[in-house]
């Protein structure tokens, strides 16, 4: 008999693990060992009790492990204090309601509501399972926000909002790139990514469309290749973003930022509903990224279904990644949903598997963030990002198929335990390094003060007496 040779702070024993690793084992009665912010075993149980000495054995029978799963784009602040606040009336349009009601509100936000309202989101993704995340580049105040963000123990890519066109005919477009680009260098310094290693840090996120100049994205591809960080930026979602570039530039989006030399691997674009296919192909020769937000995409009547391309997206090879756009935490309902939408639209029940499913929520992401020595499997040497699934649910029933029940059937709920970094942020449901119910607590009042600030009234649409 030889001794065991590794020494681990924690192995879980006796998991069925979906590692996701290259050739996409699944372990039944396995084990994962970790020591410091590291996987350092994953293997059969038997095996690994022979070879790791570890200080504590969690029993991990009820369980299935995976990577933590990443959301790939969500705005953590505004909405998380004010998501139930009617915005608008009924009659007025969708730009109407975004200058009327959505703008002043997400304007009239103090530092501690957006750290507030960061810490709710992120107690909300970690409950689904989310362990990183890409922010959409809407952040007003980022130091307040990496505060919070830093004590739930989530890890995640954050940017400060940018606005770097001058729309006014008469303003300066040099003085508005520069300045925008004065924000983009500043974030970037003051929260290294450390080659992925760090846990918060800010990336140069855009918030795309039509709200910057060339100058502007250039300067973001630049910072994001001399750093290995990733552009994020939102564009043609709909028909408006084409527009605007064809009036503008006779291109349409995707070629006008291949035109200027920033589509990329180091870019990661959402939406991307509204594209043609001189545009998919340009992605696919680019490397570049795609997000689909499909709760997005549905509720904002994108008309994805007739007219996305991420089927083809993902058979030629982009990296496509799920992300809720903060309109719901459930990270593995946006791949569901995805699915099922397409599979409806192209009456192909083939379509998006409950491998593409996981495969969007884990692998894909990791390497296209840039991130997948570290993130997105289960395997020795990366950080020991996992999530336990409680099997031990009316839902799961017994388990035949381990990969499609998690994918399309198990309850969202069903999320036992988070490990991020090595540390357990959730347990048994609850948050362990905050006080859950004081954000609630703080978190409403927040809402309710921030309300009372911009004078809006709650338009219900039936009335409440
Ligand atoms: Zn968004």
């Amino acid at each position: 008999m030889s001794e065991p040779t590794l020494r681990a702070d924690l192995m879980i024993s006796g998991a069925t693990l979906i590692t996701m690793d290259a050739t996409r084992q699944v372990i039944e009665d396995g084990a994962l060992a970790i020591a410091g912010d590291r996987i350092i075993a994953v293997g059969k149980r038997e095996a690994l009790a022979r070879t790791v000495q570890a200080q504590t054995v969690f029993d991990g029978r009820r369980f299935v492990i995976t990577p933590g799963f990443v959301d790939a784009h969500i705005h953590i602040t505004g909405d998380p204090l004010t998501r139930g606040f009617a915005r608008g009336a009924p009659d007025e349009s969708w730009s109407d309601k975004l200058m009327r009601w959505v703008i002043p509100i997400f304007r009239a936000q103090t530092a501690e509501d957006e750290r507030l309202a960061a810490q709710c989101a992120a107690l909300a993704m970690i409950r689904y399972g989310t362990t990183t995340f890409v922010e959409a580049g809407t952040v007003l105040q980022l130091d307040a926000v990496m505060q919070g963000l830093s004590e739930t123990g989530i890890r995640g890519r954050v940017g400060e909002w940018v606005e770097g066109r001058a729309y006014d005919p008469g303003a300066d477009q040099a003085k508005a790139s520069a300045a925008a680009i004065r924000i983009l260098e500043s974030e970037v310094e003051r929260y290294p990514d450390a080659g992925g290693e760090a846990r918060l840090a800010a990336w140069p996120l855009l918030v795309g469309h039509s709200t910057n100049s060339d100058e502007v994205w250039r300067a973001a591809k630049v910072l994001a290749d001399d750093r290995g960080l990733r552009v994020s930026a939102h564009m043609s979602p709909r028909s408006g973003d084409p527009d605007w570039f064809l009036a503008r530039y006779n291109r349409r989006p995707l070629e006008h930022l291949a035109d200027i030399g920033v589509l990329g691997e180091s870019v990661m674009l959402t939406h991307l509903a509204d594209i043609d296919a001189s545009e998919l192909d340009l992605l696919v020769q680019s490397g570049a990224g795609a997000i689909h937000c499909p709760h997005a995409a549905l509720q904002g009547g994108f008309g994805l279904a007739h007219i996305g391309l991420f089927p083809e997206m993902l058979d030629r090879g982009v990296d496509v990644m799920l992300g809720t756009d903060g309109m719901a935490a459930d990270i593995l309902a946006s791949g569901r949903l995805m699915a099922s939408l397409f599979r409806d639209a192209r009456r192909d029940q083939d379509l998006f598997p409950a491998t593409a499913v996981l495969e969007m929520a884990t692998v894909m992401p990791a390497r296209a963030m840039g991130m997948s020595h570290l993130i997105g499997s289960l395997e020795a040497g990366k950080k020991a990002d996992f999530v336990l699934h409680d099997t031990d649910l009316p839902e799961w029933g017994s388990v035949f198929d381990v990969v499609g029940q998690l994918a399309f059937s198990a309850p969202s709920g069903g999320v036992h335990s988070v490990w991020i970094d090595g540390v357990r942020v959730l347990e048994d449901g609850r948050a362990t390094l905050i006080d859950e119910e004081k954000v609630r607590a703080d978190a409403r009042q927040a809402g309710r003060d921030l309300i009372a600030r911009t004078g809006l009234p709650n338009r219900t649409p039936w009335p409440i007496r």
